[in-house]
């Protein structure tokens, strides 16, 4: 299938998931990335509430320290929006989490339910590289316990066919301190250079 072909399937894809009422307790609009048909892909958890009026992904404070990461394995926000495909597990705002801090997350079935525009971006975009983005993004394709178990490593999974290889990042929440302390703190690290050297990453930049 040629490029140009893809990529128009991934803009009619974005058109349809933009349009999607599915979850009756998911807050308006939907965040969609730009459509761009690397293979490389990530996957964060679900939009906050300032996501909405940006019309991106990663658009407000976790954003910023998300691509300052990239920046500092040699990619700008701008060139990471164009050539990595940003998909998440729900692509609207669950609202707050009422019983504590931070963003309520997504349940089993509002999971469930938004995975199938997840599933048509796998076909679409064949990715050869998936970084997801948070426990939760993490957890939509492997087992584990604890983020020291998974980050810093690569892992392949299979999906249908193909076999894809995944790296975790932890999730750069301002309220996370994983990231910032020993033993996180080398683990992003590895985690990024094991990005940097992937070779679906080298094609893209
Ligand atoms: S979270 Fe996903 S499935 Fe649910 S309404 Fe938003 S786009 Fe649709």
């Amino acid at each position: 299938m040629s490029q140009t072909t893809s990529l128009q399937r991934l803009i009619q894809h974005q058109q349809q998931l933009s349009q999607c009422t599915l979850c009756p307790d998911m807050i308006a609009p939907v965040i969609v990335g730009e459509p761009s048909t690397s293979a490389v892909m990530s996957v964060g958890q679900a939009p906050g509430i300032h996501e909405g009026k940006v019309q991106r992904p990663f658009g407000w404070t976790a954003g910023k320290t998300l691509f300052q990461w990239f920046e500092s394995i040699g990619v700008d926000e701008k060139n990471y929006r164009q050539q990595v495909y940003m998909a998440a597990v729900c692509r609207c705002f669950p609202g707050k989490n009422l019983k504590g801090s931070g963003d309520r997350i997504p349940n089993k079935q509002e999971i469930k339910t938004c995975s199938r525009w997840l599933q048509q971006e796998y076909q679409i975009i064949q990715p050869q590289l998936i970084i997801p983005i948070g426990k939760l993004a993490i957890a939509q394709y492997l087992e584990f316990k604890l983020l020291v178990n998974v980050v810093g490593k690569q892992h392949s999974v299979q999906r249908g066919e193909i076999s894809v290889d995944i790296i975790p990042l932890p999730h750069p929440s301002g309220l996370s301190t994983w990231f910032r302390k020993a033993p996180g703190k080398t683990l992003l690290q590895d985690a990024l250079r094991l990005i940097q050297q992937h070779p679906a990453w080298k094609k893209a930049f």
